[in-house]
């Protein structure tokens, strides 16, 4: 007779491999006073309508108390409790736009290389400059990718520019040198930023003359969905990602917003993300996670090697492009 727990071993199946491919670190440095002022008005605008007028110090207290985790151990246990190997950074620059951002963009994605140093391949890190600041942006772009070794540029067009916008230009060059994508936030945001510069055809320019550079549409699965989705399917280059999908943002929001999304045959184009710390209020990632991969949940009608290449197997392709550009070489020597 053979032993129990050897037996048991044997029979659970091998772990998959996860990649939270939108995620941030939670921590009020990164995130100016205006805009978290902005979004809880909206939450106690909510609130209040359902008969809960909280006070307003309340939900800042609850707020703060969940963006604590400057170095990201909380994230860090948080995938190891859900599964996840990696997760991507990305560090958004709302420096230009707003005036009260605590950190300089250089100060903020040096402390993102600090935190992907301490916790290795647990993290990778996305950039974000505002293309406003120019060549002295454009430069501390490149050296991000060339000596902190970021995997990716994070636009954030809410600020107020298009992801078209020719002064983007250098910013793609790189991109397409370095061999890594461009993920441009889609859709709502805080109050205190505008809509006008955040809808999904304004890529299409760059995402046609920038053939080789990957293009993420973040939120792509809640904001915008039809649109985002005809871009997938219609240009080789653009990919959305799945982060959000725990609000309810538009109508069937959540799971139902997953299963939509993945029934549109551009399962080969998704990439699962949760935009961790913003949905920290109302669960945990384990519980987010679930939701997404559970028995009859939204994945449970895809087939297993979609599902693969959604949970994990888009990004590593898409991180797997990484080249070291000819100029960058001849430059550092
Ligand atoms: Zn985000």
């Amino acid at each position: 007779m053979s032993d129990p727990a050897e037996g048991a071993e044997l029979e659970t199946p091998p772990k998959k491999t996860i990649i939270d491919a939108h995620a941030h670190i939670a921590h009020e440095d990164f995130t100016p006073r205006s805009f978290i002022d902005g979004s809880i008005d909206n939450l106690q605008t909510a609130m209040i309508a359902r008969g809960m007028p909280i006070p307003r110090a309340k939900v800042a207290k609850m707020f703060e108390k969940k963006m604590q985790d400057g170095l990201c151990d909380t994230l860090i246990a948080e995938m190891d409790a859900s599964n996840v190997a990696t997760s991507i950074l990305l560090a958004a620059d709302f420096s230009y736009a707003l005036k009260d951002s605590k950190l300089t963009v250089e100060e903020c994605l040096k402390r993102h290389h600090e935190v992907k140093v301490r916790h290795g391949d647990r993290l990778e890190v996305f950039g974000g400059i505002d293309p406003r600041w120019g060549k002295d942006g454009v430069d501390l772009f490149e050296r991000s990718l060339r000596e902190w070794g970021f995997r990716g540029l994070k636009l954030y067009p809410p600020c107020g520019f298009s992801p078209s916008d020719p002064l983007l230009d250098p910013f793609y060059e790189l991109c397409d040198a370095y061999g890594v994508p461009a993920l441009v936030h889609i859709g709502p945001t805080s109050p205190v930023l505008g809509f006008a510069t955040t809808a999904p055809f304004l890529l299409d320019d760059a995402a046609r003359r920038f053939p080789r550079v990957r293009f993420i549409l973040a939120h792509g699965a809640v904001s915008f969905t039809e649109e985002c989705a005809m871009l997938c399917n219609f240009r080789p280059n653009v990919y959305l990602d799945l982060s959000a999908f725990q609000g309810a943002i538009c109508p069937g929001g959540g799971p139902a917003a997953v299963k939509t999304v993945v029934s549109r045959g551009i399962n080969h184009k998704i990439l699962f993300g949760t935009d961790w710390p913003v949905f920290r209020m109302q669960a945990d990632q384990k519980t987010y996670l679930e939701s997404v991969t559970c028995e009859g949940g939204p994945l449970a009608a895809v087939p297993e090697r979609d599902r693969d290449l959604i949970m994990c197997g888009n990004a590593l392709r898409i991180l797997g492009e990484k080249r070291t550009p000819e100029a960058s070489l001849t430059r550092s020597a």
